[in-house]
């Protein structure tokens, strides 16, 4: 007899939806089929979408070190209620960055003990580290990431493009992608410095320091050492549709290159900057309604492949400086991917679930190689989400899990809200409160 069943929902597979009982045993799913027998306890899921438990790959906790920013107790939380059950760690603004395989312990300890979800971690290239990669490797890092403009955090420095060439170079040889932060840092820095000199210093000031063409350049660069390097490349929150046209320009030419995009930049644009203000601060920021639409036909098409938060809150007071270029950016949003995707997607664009699950869980697992994640099947983890598809709701700031109630998605009115969810079989949030009783576990992936 299962351990549990989920009984009589829509389940979003691969490439349909089906109405179908999910059965439980040991948090891995034994069956998937219509009117399966009972078991020791069920789940009514009438009425329900269930999708595959979300992967957030690109989270900002910032524990150790760091936690007055957020932590993974609170972020993890706010993840479960917006339907993850799984995020990746980025090796950065936790102090100290992981970047060797001590800082790898120390944040692999803190998380299995705050965190209520699953958890695989980035590890970090900065100047100077090439020989801690193959140690981090060892350790289980999903990939490692590198900034090609200022991270902001003196600990974490710009990789030049010798560190981006022999990084990747590295990276290749161990079987693992790099990620980067693409924005050219030459034609930002000289902006910001242009500004200064002639005292602007307001929001529109800050959005033409960080052109669109200045991810463009960035990106066709790392495009390049990918391709000397043979690396499988991640290009993080890619901000424009002439960003994506560029990527996609070189994944034609042959390079192994992934296209990630964020909530905000296909929910918000510059002029909602210009509204909000600090709390939709980001690098690179939000874009015009034309770059918008570009990115959004290129999610449509299937050109991108994976939707992430870069969830990158700071506390409140680094949030509150006349000057805009001094605000701390990082937008506070993991609670709300599913929201968006399912609001400004399915509903108003008819973006298919089917390519929301992919977009959020399956891809993320096929490609980082987490063998029991991402997909509803026989023999994976039991990492459920189900979802009220005709639930309307807006935002309100009290609904936010996270350490620091801010996030530019308050006030917004969202179609499809999270009304469980289940890690490895476990509820860890129903019915509006988190219910998780244990903590998440560390994965690694598993060679692909
Ligand atoms: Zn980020």
């Amino acid at each position: 007899m299962a351990d549990l069943i989920v009984r009589g929902g829509t389940v979003v597979t691969a490439d349909k939806t089906v109405s179908a009982d999910i059965a439980i045993e040991d948090g891995l799913i034994s069956a998937v089929a219509p009117e399966l027998p009972g078991a020791r306890r069920e789940i009514d899921a009438r009425g329900l979408t269930i999708f595959p438990g979300l992967i957030d790959i690109h989270v900002h906790f910032n524990e150790p070190g760091r936690t007055e920013w957020e932590g993974a107790a609170t972020g993890s939380r706010a993840l479960a209620a917006g339907g993850a059950t799984m995020f990746f760690d980025m090796p950065l603004n936790s102090s100290p960055c992981t970047v060797g395989p001590v800082e790898f312990d120390h944040k692999r300890t803190a998380l299995e003990e705050s965190s209520i979800t699953d958890f695989a971690l980035w590890g970090g290239i900065v100047p100077g580290n090439r020989d801690e990669l193959a140690a981090l490797a060892e350790c289980g890092v999903i990939g490692f990431k590198a900034f090609m403009a200022d991270s902001g955090l003196s600990e974490f420095p710009r990789s030049d493009d010798l560190t981006l060439f022999e990084g990747m170079r590295e990276a290749a040889r161990l079987g693992l992608p790099v990620a980067v932060h693409a924005e050219n840092d030459e034609h930002i820095k000289l902006l910001t410095a242009r500004a200064a000199a002639t005292g602007r210093t307001g929001i529109r000031d800050y959005l033409e320091s960080r052109p669109v063409l200045a991810e463009v350049a960035a990106i066709e660069r790392a495009a390049l050492l990918a391709a000397e390097t043979g690396v499988k490349l991640h290009i993080v929150h890619v901000s424009s549709g002439r960003g994506v046209a560029a990527a996609f320009e070189a994944r034609a030419r042959g390079v192994d290159i992934a296209i990630e995009t964020c909530p905000h930049y296909l929910f918000f644009t510059e002029g909602d900057v210009e509204r909000i203000g600090a709390a939709a601060k980001c690098a690179p920021p939000l874009r015009n309604g034309h770059e918008r639409h570009r990115l959004w036909g290129a999610l449509l098409r299937g050109v991108i492949n994976v939707v992430a938060s870069d969830h990158s809150p700071a506390p409140p007071e680094m949030k509150r400086e006349p000057n805009f270029f001094r605000i701390w950016g990082g937008i506070a949003g993991g609670q709300s991917t599913l929201g968006v995707l399912l609001t400004a997607g399915h509903h108003e664009r008819g973006l298919p679930l089917t390519r929301i699950a992919d977009l959020t869980a399956a891809w993320p697992a096929r490609r980082f190689g987490l063998k029991l994640k991402g997909s509803i099947t026989v023999g994976n983890h039991a990492d459920l989400t189900l979802v009220d598809l005709s639930a309307s709701y807006t935002l309100q700031e009290n609904e936010l899990l996270q350490r620091h109630r801010k996030s530019p998605y308050i006030g917004e009115d969202f179609l499809g809200a999270v009304r469980q969810t289940l890690l490895r079989g476990q509820p860890i949030f129903a019915d509006g409160k988190i219910v998780a009783t244990g903590t998440g576990k560390f994965i690694r992936p598993a060679k692909i």
